[in-house]
């Protein structure tokens, strides 16, 4: 649970106080309350944000009842009261009237203390969630007689606070937190300094901060609970963007990078020459907003985000060349053994006829080659070197580094990539290149002091992949379709899901699967591949090497094939249990397929048994083929927390605002934070004095995490 919130900078020596301290907390309660919430001080408990509130200005006439079971509160009196039922189906029930109709009141414990306390025949106010069957019925409700429910203090919305079971077990229910809070603020009388300057306030006509406060954990009206949800979720994305901001400038005045203002020889008689197809418009742009970058003395830190084929490595490369220009090496690095071959002999057709010296480097390379490449690194004889996270080793020294680029972010750690940086004097230019589309709203706030390029435009002739849902039983039909393809002169993947949890058994079904495949696809008419985590790299390079030579037509493999792989005589993608894949891997498969000029399929295979969010996923996937779109749905379905590289984040750790949600608070957050850095971009006019007040408390905290840096 995260503690370093930006609300942890109020009033701080009485929210200090250790929770223990509070009336009504005694140490176990207290210890329950750091375990199960985190809660260690007053400080934490304040800002235990309710999850939803419950409208009690409203009362129903029983008429009024929804079928749909919620909580309601409903005016009436008791009529009869009776056991009902044999052992344990035995409850006391309750016939509960108003002039509209009745509604049965059920209890299945307490009996006797319900049976000693309950009035017939006056009139109460009943709280609780209602049932519908045959009629409606509400189990356990709270009880109030109306004449004491109108001389007692009226909370128009009860907050609803989350909780655990362990806690409602031992007594900390919701009315008891709720208890807790009164408690705190008359304890503390909490006056809260206001954590947004004037200006900002008044222009976006926010409440206090006090006030704000008070209102989410006792709302007065439906007004002032909207109003302190918005002030508090716009402060919370405000001081992130602040801070988002503040580092992106700070990075492009401090961190040196060497200019390259040449464009030289390499790229212009690549451009002129040897270029293999007519770059996009959508990767001129990006070439140009590359070149700006590198071509300032400031370090370029730029994401480049495109959908699988978009033809990011065109791009990548040509920017090594301009690297090359101007005295430098590059370097690319690729997460596995696979993709960094794969890049390297990509590379090496584009330098072809340039004189332009490249390397591989991997694990599994020779140690006289890898002595013969450090050496030639040092000397600065090698212009590119393209390899795994062996680039990282100690041992790799770079005669002058001034490029690096890394495919498919996400697989590296944040420390790893900080190792590159230290390679030189100046740290090179850095391009991290990733095909896992973030919706622009997570964009803004994980990489916000990123800069972003986004190639979203594929190269011209590229047929859409058409996709489809097809059920386990439909699987000769599958086959009869492949037959087909084969015949054409195509090649097909078959995945597998392999997950560590069921790892046994997936390797069960991929084999399994395999030996189904290979009766059905026998030798010689059909040559088939497998390659799944279990094998030696080298058996793997050499199935693989088949596949992409064409020697084999079908390859079975689990998701190792699924990043960046590319054989164009690839047209049909067959995703086994792809009810188990998540929506960004199912759609970084199918981007296998579709890089030739063939019509390209993708065939989602499930059983019957289909959760709700599945079906979305495969409806989604058969729907669309544009990553972004898929990214958003991704987000929806999953929210933020589980999105690729999202966990370590902490800028998502938001107590109040909902990143998918609050989008529009975002961009006005956004908006201000801009506004006010460009105005003043160390926070020191007098107006904005509480602002880096506030901003340094949450630098102590640390609670920005740095996501390149
Ligand atoms: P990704 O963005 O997934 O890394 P690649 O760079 O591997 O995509 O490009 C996918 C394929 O498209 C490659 O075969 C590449 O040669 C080709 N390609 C890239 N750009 C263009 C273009 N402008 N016109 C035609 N083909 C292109
Ligand atoms: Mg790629």
């Amino acid at each position: 649970m995260p503690r370093n919130s930006i609300f942890a900078t109020m009033n701080p020596t009485i929210l200090q106080t250790p929770i223990d301290y509070l009336k009504g907390v005694g140490p176990s309660r207290a210890d329950l309350l750091r375990t199960e919430l985190g809660i260690h001080t007053y400080q934490d408990l304040i800002n235990l944000f309710p999850n939803r509130y419950i409208d009690k200005t409203q009362y129903y006439k029983i008429n009024q009842l929804q079928r749909s079971a919620a909580e309601v509160q409903v005016i009436g009196t008791v009529v009869s009261l009776e056991m009902v039922g044999q052992k344990r189906g035995k409850r006391l029930v309750a016939k509960f009237i108003d002039d509209t109709g009745q509604l049965e009141l059920v209890w299945f414990r307490g009996h006797k203390w319900v049976k000693e306390n309950i009035k017939l025949h006056t009139p109460y106010v009943i709280f609780g969630k209602t049932n519908y069957y045959n009629g409606f019925s509400m189990p356990h409700p709270e009880m109030e007689l109306v004449a004491t429910h109108e001389k007692s203090l009226k909370i128009a919305m009860q907050p609803i606070y989350p909780s655990t079971e362990k806690l409602s077990n031992r007594g900390i229910t919701n009315k008891a937190i709720s208890k807790m809070m009164q408690q705190l603020f008359i304890d503390t009388q909490v006056r809260l300094y206001d954590t947004l300057s004037a200006e900002i306030r008044s222009e976006l006509k926010l409440i206090s901060k006090s006030e704000a406060m008070l209102n989410i954990h006792f709302p007065k009206n439906q007004e002032l609970l909207a109003k302190a949800k918005f002030r508090l979720k716009f402060e919370e994305l405000f001081y992130i963007q602040l801070q988002l901001i503040t580092k992106k400038l700070s990075r492009k005045q401090k961190i040196k990078g060497y200019p390259f203002t040449l464009v030289g020889d390499y790229f212009t008689t690549f451009y002129n020459h040897h270029l293999p197809f007519a770059l996009t418009n959508a990767q001129k742009r990006v070439i140009k907003e590359i070149r700006k970058d590198i071509g300032s003395s400031a370090q370029m830190n730029r994401l480049l985000q495109g959908d699988v084929g978009s033809g990011k490595t065109i791009v990548g490369f040509m920017s090594m060349l301009l690297a090359l220009d101007n005295g430098f090496q590059a370097c690319l690095m690729a997460p596995t053994a696979i993709l960094a071959n794969q890049h390297y002999q990509g590379i090496l057709e584009l330098t072809e006829g340039l004189d332009i010296q490249v390397e591989l480097l991997m694990g599994s390379t020779k140690a006289k080659k890898r002595r013969s490449i450090h050496e030639a690194l040092e000397d600065g004889s090698l212009h590119i070197l393209i390899g795994t996270h062996a680039l990282l080793e100690d041992k790799v020294k770079f005669h002058n580094l001034g490029l690096a680029i890394i495919d498919e972010q996400h697989r590296f750690g944040v420390a790893q990539r900080a190792k590159l940086w230290r390679k030189n004097k100046y740290p090179p230019h850095i391009l991290v290149m990733t095909a896992t589309p973030i919706p622009r709203t997570l964009a803004m706030s994980l990489y916000g002091d990123l800069d972003i390029s986004v190639i979203d435009e594929l190269p011209p002739g590229r047929k859409a992949i058409k996709t489809v849902h097809r059920y386990d039983s439909n699987r000769l039909k599958v086959f009869r379709f492949i037959t087909d393809e084969i015949k054409k002169g195509r090649q097909i993947y078959i995945v597998y899901p392999l997950i560590k949890e069921s790892e046994a058994m997936d390797y069960k079904d991929l084999m399994d699967g395999y030996e189904s495949i290979a009766r059905s696809f026998p030798p010689p008419d059909y040559q088939i591949s497998i390659v799944h985590g279990q094998m030696k790299a080298a058996d793997k390079d050499y199935e693989m090497e088949r596949f992409v030579k064409g020697e084999t037509q079908i390859m079975v493999a689990t998701t190792v094939i699924e990043v960046g792989v590319n054989v164009p005589n690839a047209s049909v993608m067959i995703i086994e249990s792809a009810e188990r894949f998540g929506l960004s891997q199912l759609h970084q498969l199918r981007g296998r397929v579709g890089r030739g000029a063939e019509q390209s399929f993708c065939i989602l295979m499930t059983g019957h048994k289909l959760s709700s969010d599945s079906t979305t996923r495969l409806e989604t996937m058969v729907r669309t083929n544009d990553g972004f779109d898929i990214a958003e749905v991704d987000l929806k379905l999953r929210g933020p927390g589980d999105i690729m590289g999202t966990q370590q984040s902490g800028v998502l750790n938001l107590k109040i605002a909902d990143i998918v949600r609050d989008n529009d608070i975002l961009q006005t957050a956004r908006f201000y934070a801009t506004k006010i850095l460009n105005e003043d971009p160390t926070l020191q006019l007098e107006k904005n004095k509480v602002l880096l007040f506030t901003y340094q408390q949450l630098a102590k905290h640390k609670n920005i995490w740095n996501y390149i840096s």
